[in-house]
C-alpha cells in the first residue's frame, strides 16, 4: 500500500491546484496527481483575459503561479494518470496506470477536466496531427501563411481562430449555425478581423489531403449545397468531453457525462468530490473551477475534522479493508 494522504487531488489543473492550495493552508496531507505537468487546459492557452485582477496573462505563466502558490503550502505534485476511484466506510482509493497498488486518503477531490471532443468526420483520425489539430497554440505556428479553417462556434473556436491570424495568412470558421454561441467580445474580435471568414450553417463531412490535410468538404446545412474548402490545416473545437470515466462504482452524472454534485462539491459517491471543468455546471471558467475547488477543498477539511477519530479503524479492520480492496483491483485487472 502507498503512502496515506488525508486528501488526494486528481487533476493539476486551476480547479485541482487552487483545491491544493486551501487543503494545503488546512494544513491536510495533500497529493495531486495528473498525468502532465500543471496548469491543464491554461497550457493550450495563449492568453487568458480578465480573470479578476489580471487584464491579462499569458496561460503558461498563470499556470506557473497557481502551481507554486500550491506548493507554498506544502501540496506534493506528482505524475499520475489514473485509472480508478473507489471509496470504502473510511478511505478512497486511487489506482494509477504507473503504481502497482493504489493511494489511500480520506477523500479525492476530482478535477480531472475533459479533452476536446471529436468531429467524427472521415478523414479526421487519419489526419490528427498531420493538419488536424486541437491545440492552437500547440500548432498554430507551422502554418505560417497557410490558409487554415476552425470548425465550432463557442468561445475557444472564435478565440483561437483569432489567434490563428497571427500565423495564417487566411482562417475560415465553419459553423454549423448562423449565430455564435461564443461571447460578445470574442465574437466583435473575429468579426473585425480582416483575415476571418466564416462560413456559417455548414459542417464539414469529410477531411481530405494526400500527405497532410489538403481540402474539407463542407455541406450547407440549409441548402445541402457542398463544397470543397482548400486548407493547409483544420483546428476542431467543436466542446468538450468531460474525464468522468473513472469511478468504479456508479457515479451520478448527468447527461453530457459531467459529474453531479451537491452543494459541497460531493459526488454520489461518499468522501469523493469534484470541481472544475469536469463538473456539471452552467458555465465553464477558470474563475468558477477555482471556486468550485474553493468549496470542493473546504467541505473536505470539514468533513475530516467531523470524522475525526470515528474512523480510525483497528489495525485488523484496516488489514481486512486494504485486502478487500486490493483483491477487488486484482478481479478487475487479473
Ligand atoms: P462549447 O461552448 O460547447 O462550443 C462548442 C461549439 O461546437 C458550439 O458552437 C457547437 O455548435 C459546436 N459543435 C458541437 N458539436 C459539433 C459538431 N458535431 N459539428 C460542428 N459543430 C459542433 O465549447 P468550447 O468553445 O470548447 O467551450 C467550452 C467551455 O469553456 C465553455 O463554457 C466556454 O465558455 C469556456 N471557454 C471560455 C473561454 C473564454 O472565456 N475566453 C475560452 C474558451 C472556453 P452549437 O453552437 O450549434 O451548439
Amino acid at each position: 500500500m502507498a503512502k496515506d494522504y488525508d486528501v488526494i487531488i486528481v487533476g493539476a489543473g486551476p480547479a485541482g491546484l487552487t483545491a491544493a492550495l486551501y487543503t494545503g493552508r488546512a494544513k491536510l496531507n495533500t497529493l495531486v496527481l495528473d498525468r502532465m505537468g500543471p496548469g491543464g487546459q491554461l497550457l493550450n492557452t495563449e492568453l487568458i483575459e480578465d480573470y479578476t485582477g489580471f487584464k491579462s496573462i499569458t496561460g503558461a505563466e498563470m499556470a506557473q503561479r497557481f502551481e507554486e502558490h500550491a506548493r507554498e503550502f506544502g501540496a506534493q505534485l506528482d505524475y499520475g494518470t489514473v485509472t480508478e476511484i473507489w471509496s470504502d466506510r473510511c478511505w478512497r482509493y486511487v489506482r494509477t496506470e504507473e503504481e502497482s497498488e493504489p493511494y489511500r486518503a480520506r477523500a479525492v477531490i476530482v478535477c480531472s477536466g475533459g479533452e476536446p471532443r471529436k468531429l467524427g468526420a472521415p478523414g479526421e483520425k487519419e489526419f490528427a496531427g498531420r493538419g488536424v489539430s486541437y491545440c492552437a497554440i500547440c500548432d498554430g505556428a507551422f502554418y505560417k501563411d497557410e490558409v487554415l479553417a476552425v470548425v465550432g462556434g463557442g468561445d475557444s473556436a472564435v478565440e483561437e481562430a483569432t489567434f490563428l491570424t497571427r500565423y495564417a495568412s487566411k482562417v475560415y470558421i465553419i459553423h454549423r449555425r448562423d449565430e455564435f454561441r461564443a461571447t460578445k467580445l470574442l465574437q466583435q474580435r473575429a468579426f473585425a478581423n480582416p483575415k476571418i471568414e466564416v462560413v456559417w450553417d455548414s459542417v464539414v463531412d469529410r477531411v481530405g489531403g494526400t500527405e497532410t490535410v489538403g481540402w474539407l468538404e463542407v455541406r450547407n446545412v440549409k441548402t445541402g449545397a457542398t463544397g470543397r474548402l482548400d486548407v493547409g490545416g483544420v483546428f476542431i473545437y467543436v466542446g468538450f468531453r468531460p474525464n468522468s470515466e473513472l469511478f468504479r462504482d456508479p457515479v451520478k452524472l448527468d447527461p453530457l457525462g459531467f459529474i453531479v454534485t451537491d452543494e459541497k462539491m460531493e459526488t454520489s459517491t461518499i468522501g469523493v468530490f469534484a470541481a472544475g471543468d469536469v463538473r456539471s455546471q452552467f458555465v465553464r471558467q477558470i474563475t468558477n473551477a477555482v471556486g468550485d475547488a474553493t468549496t470542493a477543498a473546504v467541505a473536505v477539511t470539514r468533513m475530516l475534522e467531523a470524522m475525526g477519530d470515528e474512523c480510525q479503524e483497528t489495525p485488523e479492520e484496516l488489514e481486512r479493508e486494504t485486502e478487500v480492496a486490493l483483491q477487488a483491483t486484482a478481479e478487475q485487472y487479473p
